[in-house]
């Protein structure tokens, strides 16, 4: 749904947290970033006013990402496209790929995990893509109470 510029890479995976797809291919510079958004039908993410103006010129979506907390970032794209937030974490992309997660069983992961999260942890998931193992663990616990936060200031 969206592509966003290198300066919004943290934004990228958080939105990819919340179950959003985002690209945030290698591009060299702003033309070639345009082209891509215009080529793949991309809402283009960034905080780059000029940006901003060369893509709205060529008609190609643009969102300007306000500068301010990441929480209050994620929430103006999530209203501004009335996006609902996903329910964490089973409707989360992958966040370093953008691929689709799928649940894994546990004894899919034994040897890809470290022993102690694999004798601890039962939920897991695997990104189709690059096959990277997630699990509920501490940061999920975090991820969830910045979940709240953002519901918050949707409202
Ligand atoms: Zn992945």
């Amino acid at each position: 749904m969206f592509v966003a510029d290198v300066m919004l890479a943290k934004v990228a995976r958080w939105l990819r947290i919340l179950g959003i797809r985002v690209e945030s291919p290698e591009l060299k510079d702003d033309g070639e970033f345009i082209e891509y958004a215009k080529e793949n039908k991309l809402i283009l993410l960034t905080m780059d006013v000029e940006l901003s103006k060369r893509a709205r010129k060529q008609n190609v979506g643009i969102f300007l990402v306000p500068k301010k907390n990441l929480e209050e970032q994620l929430a103006s794209i999530l209203k501004e496209f009335s996006i609902p937030l996903g329910k964490f974490p089973s409707e989360t992309i992958c966040p370093k790929c953008n691929g689709e997660l799928k649940t894994a069983e546990k004894k899919d992961v034994e040897g890809r995990v470290q022993k102690k999260t694999f004798e601890e942890v039962d939920s897991f998931w695997e990104c189709r893509n690059c096959k990277h193992v997630f699990w509920e663990g501490s940061h999920t616990g975090r991820i969830r109470s910045a979940v709240r936060r953002i519901r918050d200031l949707m409202e």
